[in-house]
């Protein structure tokens, strides 16, 4: 590496520490075979492998990715032929050999536009409908990238999108992936990246070197928002529901601020109220949400955690940006209403039932099981 030019960027300055520890992986030339790109949602690691992989095939002769040579241009727009994306894709009945021929024009129609957003916004998550497991398919036809195509220059770099769910059902697709990483074809590199990594093999984690993300910083969310000219009265409530996870930071960019305190209000009630028919409703719109609309269910979850994380913050008169917002009259409420509850715990629950998701377990039982324990730590 001759000369030292580094590159600035904005989206890597999201992770800035963990960027430098790429560069120095590569500028060191001890690439390795395989990664994990693992910590929480929303807080870029998607972006960053794309970014590796940019870096990794960048024919300019800089410490970074030089962003002008064609093999930059050819990544920006998610185009290059030596990376190969994997990510979860709906089950098709169709037994074909090629993962894409196997999905539905409508979905295939998704895919291209879902990765024009990516390539526009590295934040940008790819969710297609019903898509809840990585496709055997997917694996056989990387097989055939990785053994029966050649490449001209750079290094060929696989990228696995929510990779946890190769494990779901059969883990048929974990172990076929599982054979390629334990005889990686030469001058590749894997990248599973999860938000999960306890959910993937442990036989898959070992052979992997691991890169752990922390939690976007509120400052950079923030700029973000404001970049994206977010409603100036609406900003402190969206970084404060979206706890550095840049996902919910877009999913709610374009709701009103009062659609956001409603929504919450109205999911601290269903919840916390013991009310037959809002459970009813509640159970069914939400496992309904779980299998559609994954996204939406950890968003709303999201807020509804962070309402929790507040108002058990305002009880100890710990300040917190969400008791800035009219949110804070309904928070003084239940706390004089339950003043002995561990709210703490009622976050737990929460989190349990959001995990349930991944583990593709029947949701409208852990709803159910959910609100129950909820009930419980309320009453206590
Ligand atoms: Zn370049």
């Amino acid at each position: 590496m001759a000369e030292k030019k580094i590159v600035l960027s904005s989206f890597i300055s999201c992770q800035d520490a963990t960027w430098r520890k790429i560069l120095a992986i590569k500028n060191s030339n001890k690439v390795g075979n395989a990664y994990i790109f693992s910590g929480p949602r929303g807080s870029g690691k998607e972006g960053i492998a794309i970014k590796f992989a940019q870096l990794l095939n960048c024919e300019a002769n800089v410490m970074d990715y030089c962003q002008v040579c064609p093999s930059c241009k050819r990544c920006d727009k998610l185009e290059h032929e030596n990376i190969k994306f994997i990510f979860p894709l709906p089950t098709s009945s169709k037994n074909t050999s090629d993962d894409l021929s196997a999905i539905s024009t409508k979905d295939a129609e998704h895919v291209k536009n879902a990765f024009l957003k990516k390539s526009k916004n590295l934040f940008h998550k790819i969710r297609l409908p019903k898509a809840n497991k990585i496709l055997l398919q997917s694996v056989r036809q990387l097989r055939k990238f990785l053994y029966l195509t050649t490449q001209s220059h750079g290094r060929k770099i696989v990228i696995v999108f929510d990779s946890h769910l190769m494990s779901t059902g059969q883990a048929e697709t974990a172990n076929a992936f599982l054979k390629l990483l334990e005889e990686p074809p030469s001058n590749t590199t894997f990248i599973l990246v999860t938000d999960y990594p306890d959910h993937l093999l442990a036989t898959m984690v070992s052979r992997c070197q691991k890169v752990n993300f922390p939690t976007l910083s509120e400052s950079y969310i923030r700029s973000w928002l404001m970049e994206k000219k977010a409603d100036p009265i609406s900003l402190n409530l969206l970084v404060a529901i979206s706890r550095g996870n840049m996902q919910s930071a877009e999913f709610f960019l374009n709701y009103k601020s009062k659609d956001i305190i409603e929504l919450i209000s109205d999911l601290v009630s269903k919840t916390t109220r013991k009310n037959p028919e809002n459970w009813r409703a509640f159970i069914n719109e939400y496992s309904r949400v779980a299998a559609q609309d994954r996204p939406k269910f950890f968003y709303h979850f999201m807020a509804l955690k962070v309402w929790f994380l507040s108002t058990s913050f305002l009880k100890k008169s710990i300040d917190h940006p969400l008791q800035n917002t009219s949110l804070k009259v309904n928070m003084e409420k239940f706390i004089s209403e339950h003043p002995e509850s561990d709210l703490a715990k009622v976050v737990v629950e929460l989190e349990k039932a959001e995990n349930s998701i991944s583990l593709n377990l029947n949701m409208s039982l852990v709803l159910v099981n959910m609100l129950i324990n909820i009930q419980g730590i309320l009453k206590s």
